[in-house]
């Protein structure tokens, strides 16, 4: 196996041509791509292109049988114009625990840091400064071979690409409604790994509560007793002075975010109880004044305060607070990830 990148360069960047301050998330992409292909039982040379479109066979098994995994990471850069990305092994690790278990291969350690790090030097001009701009990297994988016989492929392709981002959430409301009915994931599924697919099956039921006036859904359990993910996100809850959030399992994704705040929250003095969370507890708590903040974490957002939790027929408003932990908490991860804060915990690499 040979990680050495063909590197083939675009003859001029689009970089200038591109009005960064109006463009939507993820419809621009920076100049090149990564890509490595999986054929013949083993990862074959791994190349950079400039960004284009891929030729698949239409009976391509990922279009017929969903094999398809992707993470989400972001690069930042300080204000020396250094580029950092933020803790890239949780991203491998994660892309192989979701390969694994969709029967794909793992993707070589090498071939994920080698890709992410010579893509990122050549497209480092894509990196926006300031605070709260980034440029976001999707690392993606997927049957490719052609086929519609119903196994596992035995051909795939990992890609890299890139999207410069100022802010995904323009803030604003986020209301949630807890699910009494759908579920994001199963007992022995596929709810802990980045399957594509799994955005698929949320989207219907997220689009009935866009309908009613929420953004997102708060997934619960099978028997919707336990709060377990916000939208794409992982979920905290505030009650009093003590965070509470679920544990990982087989439902509930290992955000890297989650993680991250975990640490940063105990780190304060705060108390997180890693536990299960029921509904009972959280409506009764929103109906005494006790429920002082919810909020979801992820890479794309960081931290998401909710303004409103809907269950059944009621709603329930969060107070505005003045010193909320979302906000203090999202400002030491930030000044973490741009190098504004020293990184007790080795959690940035720099490019
Ligand atoms: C990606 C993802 C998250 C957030 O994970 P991060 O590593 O923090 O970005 C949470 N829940 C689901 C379902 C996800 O797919």
């Amino acid at each position: 196996m040979t990680t050495d990148i063909k590197i083939t360069k675009v003859e001029k960047s689009k970089f200038e041509s591109i009005d960064l301050d109006n463009v939507a998330f993820g419809t621009v992409y920076s100049d090149h791509m990564f890509f490595c292909d999986f054929k013949d039982g083993q990862w074959q040379q791994p190349e950079i292109t400039p960004y284009q479109s891929l030729q698949l066979d239409p009976s391509a098994r990922v279009f017929h049988y969903g094999q398809a995994a992707f993470e989400g990471m972001k690069a930042y850069k300080d204000k020396n114009d250094d580029v950092w990305v933020f803790r890239p092994e949780e991203n491998w690790k994660r892309i192989c625990f979701s390969a694994n278990r969709l029967a794909m291969p793992e993707v070589p350690k090498e071939i994920f840091m080698n890709g992410l790090k010579t893509l990122l030097s050549m497209d480092e001009k894509w990196v926006i400064p300031g605070r709260g701009n980034t440029l976001y990297i999707r690392p993606f994988i997927f049957a490719t071979q052609a086929g519609v016989s119903a196994a596992p492929a035995t051909e795939y392709k990992f890609m890299i690409i890139c999207t410069p981002v100022q802010a995904y959430y323009k803030g604003g409301d986020v209301k949630v409604k807890i699910s009494d009915h759908y579920s994001r994931a199963a007992n022995g599924g596929v709810g802990a790994t980045k399957a594509a697919g799994n955005y698929a099956a949320q989207f219907y039921p997220t689009k009935k509560a866009n309908e009613e006036g929420y953004q997102q859904i708060i997934w619960t359990n099978s028997t919707h007793e336990y709060l377990e993910e916000a939208g794409t996100m992982n979920v905290f809850f505030r009650i009093g002075d003590k965070l509470l959030t679920a544990p990982t399992d087989e439902r509930i994704l290992n955000g890297v975010t989650r993680k991250s705040i975990i640490t940063l929250a105990e780190r304060e003095g705060i108390t997180v109880e890693v536990r299960k969370v029921s509904v009972t507890e959280v409506i009764e708590a929103a109906k005494t004044g006790k429920l002082k903040e919810v909020f979801g974490t992820g890479t794309a957002a960081v931290i998401v305060p909710i303004t409103g939790v809907g269950y059944k027929k009621d709603h329930y408003d969060l107070p505005k607070l003045d010193s909320a932990y979302s906000t203090m908490l999202k400002g030491k991860l930030l000044d973490i990830q741009y190098n504004e804060a020293e990184d007790t915990f080795g959690w940035t690499q720099k490019i």
